[in-house]
C-alpha cells in the first residue's frame, strides 16, 4: 500500500479509536467532539500542505522543496527525489548539447542546419565565410534568399544529393566551395560546405603544366619524326641527305633530352626536405667554374667580369647553388647579344651576402618581372627556345632558393640589361 494511504488510514483510526473511547469513558456527545475535531485538524493540515504544495509547483526548485508533516513528508520526498533524477538529466542532457554544438563550431568545414522549409536554423563560424552569411542576422531566414546563385538554387530542388555542388564567388575574394546536402530526421537537412579553393588551384597549376611538358615536347619529337618519316619514304639513302639531317635530329633530341634533365632537377627539388645547413659552399671555385662555364657558353662573344670581393662563408647545398647560379649564368649569357658584357659579384651588404649576375642585354619588360620564376614562364618564347631554353631556369633557381630561405631580386630596364641578385640572410653565412 502506498506511504501516503496507510499514514492517512492509521490517523484516521486513531482518531475513531480516541473518540470511541471517549465515548466509553466519558459520554457520547464528547465521542462526537472529539471526532469532529480530530477530522478538522487533519484537514486544515492536509490544507496547509496542499498550499505548500502549490506554491511550491509554482517555482519547482529543488532548494525551496517543503518539508512536510506526516503523510505529506512522504509525497514531498517523492517529489524531491523526481525533482531531482529530473534535473540530473536535464543537466546531462545540455552538456551533450554543449559539446555536440562545441564539436560542430571547432568544425573544419562549414555547417547549416535547416528546417523542412529551407529556414536556416544553426550556423557553424566555417560557414559565414563560405557563404557569405552572418550567424546572428540569419537564422530564421531561408538559405534560398541568401545564397543566390542559380547552380545552388537548382541543387537545392534536386531529389537526390550523392554529388556535392561546386560554387566560384569572386567576391569579397576568389572562392571555391564544395558543397554537400545531407538529408536528416526525415524533413531536416545538413548543409555542408568545404573551401578547396587551393585544391582547384593545384589541380588547374597541374593542368598547365601537364598541357605544357606535353606542347614542349610535341615540336621537337615532330621534327625528329617528320625527318625520320622522310628518310623512310626515300628509296635510298645517300651519306650526303644523312649528313644534312643529323645535326638538326641531334638539336632536337638534345632539346628534349634538356627538358627532361630540367623537369626531373625540379621534381626532386619539390620531393625532397628542406635544405640542412650542412655544407660549407666554397664560393671561390663556384665562381670560377662558372665564369669558365659562361666562358664556355658565350664561345668569345662577351666580356666576361668576376666581381668577388667577399670571402665570407657559405652553408648549403653546392650542388643544388651551382644549379641555380648556373641557370642565372646561362640566361645572362642567351639574353645578350654579342659584344656585351657579363658580370659576375659576390658581395657582403650589412648582414646579408649577395650573389648576382648583371648583363648589358635585352632586358625583361617591367610587367613580366613577377612573373619569371613560374614554370614555362617566358617573354619571348621563340627567343628562349632558339637558344636552347626549357622555360625552367628560373623555377629551379626559385626552388633552390627557398630551400635556403633565402630570395631573388630582379631589376631590369629593356635594351639595357638585367641584373638577377641571389640574397642570403645572416644565418647562412658565417664561421662555424
Ligand atoms: P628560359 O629557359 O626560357 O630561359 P627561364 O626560366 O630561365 O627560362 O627564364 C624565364 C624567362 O625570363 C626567359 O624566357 C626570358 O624571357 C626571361 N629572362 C631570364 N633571364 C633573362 C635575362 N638575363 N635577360 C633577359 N631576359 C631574361
Amino acid at each position: 500500500m502506498h506511504e501516503f494511504l496507510k499514514r492517512t488510514l492509521s490517523l484516521l483510526f486513531s482518531i475513531l479509536l480516541l473518540a470511541l473511547m471517549m465515548a466509553w469513558f466519558g459520554s457520547v456527545e464528547l465521542g462526537l467532539i472529539t471526532v469532529i475535531a480530530g477530522l478538522a485538524s487533519w484537514l486544515a493540515v492536509n490544507l496547509y500542505h496542499l498550499a505548500l504544495l502549490l506554491r511550491w509547483l509554482q517555482s519547482p526548485t529543488l532548494e525551496r522543496m517543503p518539508d512536510g508533516f506526516g503523510a505529506w513528508h512522504a509525497v514531498f520526498m517523492t517529489l524531491y527525489r523526481n525533482r531531482r533524477s529530473q534535473h540530473h538529466s536535464q543537466k546531462k542532457l545540455t552538456n551533450v548539447l554543449e559539446r555536440f554544438i562545441n564539436a560542430g563550431e571547432a568544425m573544419p568545414d562549414g555547417v547549416v542546419v535547416l528546417d523542412e522549409n529551407d529556414r536556416i536554423e544553426w550556423v557553424n563560424p566555417m560557414a559565414e565565410p563560405h557563404l557569405g552569411l552572418d550567424r546572428k542576422r540569419d537564422v530564421g531566414n531561408q538559405i534560398l534568399n541568401l545564397v543566390r546563385q542559380p547552380a545552388f538554387h537548382a541543387y537545392m530542388q534536386q531529389e537526390s544529393f550523392s554529388q556535392p555542388l561546386v560554387l566560384h564567388f569572386a567576391q569579397p575574394r576568389e572562392l571555391v566551395i564544395s558543397l554537400q546536402l545531407v538529408p536528416f530526421d526525415s524533413t531536416r537537412k545538413l548543409l555542408l560546405s568545404r573551401d578547396i579553393t587551393q585544391l582547384e588551384r593545384v589541380q588547374t597549376v597541374l593542368k598547365d603544366f601537364v598541357a605544357n611538358v606535353s606542347h614542349e615536347l610535341r615540336t621537337p619529337l615532330t621534327v625528329v619524326g617528320g625527318f625520320l618519316e622522310t628518310l623512310g619514304d626515300m628509296p635510298k639513302v645517300d651519306e650526303a641527305t644523312f649528313r644534312q639531317f643529323l645535326p638538326m635530329m641531334l638539336e632536337q633530341s638534345r632539346r628534349m633530352q634538356t627538358l627532361v634533365e630540367d623537369l626531373l632537377t625540379l621534381s626532386r627539388l619539390e620531393n625532397s626536405a628542406k635544405v640542412e645547413i650542412v655544407e660549407r659552399v666554397d664560393m671561390q671555385l663556384m665562381l670560377d667554374s662558372l665564369r669558365v662555364e659562361a666562358e664556355g657558353l658565350s664561345q668569345g662573344h662577351h666580356e666576361i667580369v668576376l666581381n668577388n670581393c667577399s670571402h665570407a662563408v657559405l652553408w648549403g647545398a653546392t650542388r643544388e647553388l651551382h644549379s641555380a647560379f648556373s641557370n642565372l649564368v646561362s640566361n645572362a649569357v642567351r639574353y645578350t647579344p654579342p659584344a656585351g658584357r657579363i658580370t659576375l659579384a659576390w658581395q657582403e651588404h650589412d648582414n646579408e651576402l649577395h650573389f648576382s649576375v648583371s648583363d648589358s642585354g635585352i632586358g625583361i619588360p617591367r610587367e613580366h618581372i613577377p612573373r619569371l620564376t613560374e614554370r614555362f614562364y617566358r617573354v619571348d618564347r621563340g627567343r628562349s627556345r632558339s637558344s636552347g631554353g626549357t622555360g625552367l631556369g628560373l623555377a629551379i633557381v626559385k626552388h633552390v632558393l627557398v630551400r635556403h630561405q633565402a630570395r631573388l631580386e630582379i631589376s631590369s630596364e629593356p635594351d639595357k640589361g638585367s641584373t638577377f641578385v641571389v640574397i642570403f640572410a645572416r644565418d647562412r653565412h658565417g664561421d662555424r
